[in-house]
């Protein structure tokens, strides 16, 4: 199993230089040469580790198969639950799960796996090099892959972000988390301006940070991010099956909270794996842009990002589409190449209608304000007793954009509604105590919720990172921090 970029079929890489590089060196994103060959029935009595490290020996044939599965094993035992993603079932509804992870949100089921196959990886081919993982994050990202790469040799990880314009919780994960190799720096900017300054590290690579520092990525451009997600579609459809909710001939639907459309995307590669997917939702709030491109074939990022309830989906670019355009193009890297080209010129791009077609037939798009997402979190729980974070509840709502068929459907909870107090209380109109212990408190009595031992262990960490830059400064601070 070969791996090359969506812009162009060669050089073909291995899946272990894939995943150490992060990002193609023209700029695409990484895809497997061809779609791995997996018997799906023989998967069905498996526990979720073990169809995790099935399916990433699948993908990833160069990593030592007794080493993959251990590092599953490890990743999953850090979850509070053994079944890693469960299913709940919500009125006609079903909610799968992704935030029992160490920091409370989906990233962990990726960024828990991802610095151990990185470790292997490093090992495995350039023992002699650190690898400096630098993420601009709106929030999710930052925590969690601290969290994952605290401690693990040869690493360490530099994360910016928005320091007005995430929750009170991601903040204090961010600034509180313990590791010798991590810093976690706010800017005075937005996400856009982080990202921008990271893509621009990324440019100069050396000439920024030395010969004996390789930069790379833990965002969801990374193939060995997308993976470990494909795994809970496959598991949740067989779960589907077991309790007799989805029956021969029918198909199950998924709506997304979507930012990066990483989550999503790794939906897609489900079903192409075989997995009885009917529809994705591509489910965004007031940033429609996703919304519009699905309706119209015509991406446009002119436009202003508004600053919404749910901020991890709060993004212009989402970077995975590229890989879906890849397989609507039917694997033409040459016609990925000049929208890319587009996107960078003149910050918009047209889909011909044939392959808007093929993606229509998979994808919907729905986008949702945040007075729809308040009250769905409002209205699901008075009448079902079920209480929903904002990016949760955002796909929610957009439900609504499916027709009536009597498919299952699943809605990824992609975050706690502990990470999220302050939306919650104003949503369920309570009164707003002044403290961040007070708000949990309230949101545990009347949900009969007890915090998440993730965030509770939090505030008793001490602050470790305070220091903040203005967007201007950032490339300037990469270089202070790692020049030797
Ligand atoms: C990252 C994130 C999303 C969006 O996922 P993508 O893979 O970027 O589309 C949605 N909800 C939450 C809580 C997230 O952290």
């Amino acid at each position: 199993m070969r791996y090359h970029s969506t812009r162009s079929h060669t050089p073909e890489v291995s899946a272990m230089r894939a995943i150490l590089n992060g990002a193609a060196p023209d700029g695409g994103l990484y895809v497997p040469a061809h779609m791995p060959q997996i018997d799906l029935p023989s998967l069905a009595r498996l526990s979720y580790p073990e169809v995790a490290g099935q399916l990433l020996h699948a993908f990833l044939p160069d990593f030592d198969q007794a080493d993959l599965q251990a590092a599953v094993n490890q990743a999953y035992a850090a979850f509070d639950t053994p079944a890693v993603a469960p299913l709940a079932r919500v009125g006609n509804t079903w909610v799968l799960e992704l935030f029992h992870g160490p920091t409370a949100a989906f990233k962990d089921i990726a960024l828990q796996t991802l610095p151990r196959l990185m470790a292997q990886a490093r090992r495995q081919l350039t023992p002699d090099t650190a690898y400096l993982v630098l993420t601009a994050t709106s929030g999710d990202t930052g925590s969690a892959a601290m969290r994952g790469f605290a401690d693990i040799d040869g690493f360490s990880v530099l994360v910016y972000y928005p320091s007005a314009g995430i929750s009170q919780v991601q903040q204090a994960q961010m600034m509180r988390m313990p590791g010798a190799n991590l810093a976690a720096i706010g800017i005075r900017g937005n996400f856009d301006d982080a990202q921008a300054a990271v893509k621009t590290a990324f440019l100069q690579g050396e000439a920024l940070t030395g010969k004996r520092l390789a930069l790379s990525s833990a965002n969801s451009i990374n193939i060995g991010r997308l993976i470990p997600q494909v795994v809970y579609y496959i598991k949740a459809c067989q779960e589907l099956r077991d309790k007799k909710a989805l029956l021969p001939g029918q198909a199950v639907d998924f709506i997304v909270p979507t930012g990066n459309f990483g989550d999503i995307l790794a939906g897609y590669l489900a079903k192409r794996l075989g997995c009885p997917i009917g529809r994705l939702v591509c489910a965004s709030n007031a940033n429609r842009v996703l919304t519009d491109f699905l309706q119209t074939g015509l991406y446009d990022k002119n436009r202003q990002l508004v600053q919404t309830l749910s901020p991890s989906m709060d993004i212009l670019i989402s970077s995975n589409l590229e890989r879906l355009l890849y397989y609507a193009l039917e694997e033409d890297t040459q016609q990925v190449n000049s929208l890319m080209a587009d996107l960078r010129q003149q910050g918009r791009y047209q889909l011909d209608k044939k392959p808007l077609e093929y993606i229509q037939e998979h994808f919907l798009g729905a986008s949702v304000t945040d007075e729809q997402t308040k009250a769905a979190i409002r209205t699901v729980f008075d009448e079902h007793g079920y209480l929903m974070d904002p990016h949760t509840a955002c796909a929610w709502a957009a439900q609504s954009a499916l027709p009536d068929t009597s498919n299952p459907r699943v809605v990824l909870a992609t975050a706690s509604p502990f990470k999220f107090p302050e939306t919650i209380i104003s949503a369920l109109h309570l009164p707003v105590p002044d403290t961040l212990e007070g708000m949990w408190q309230a949101i545990s009595d009347v949900s009969r919720q007890a915090l998440p031992a993730a965030l509770r262990a939090v505030m008793d960490w001490p602050i470790r990172h305070t220091a903040l830059v203005d967007k201007t400064e950032i490339l300037k601070d990469i270089q202070r921090r790692t020049k030797p």
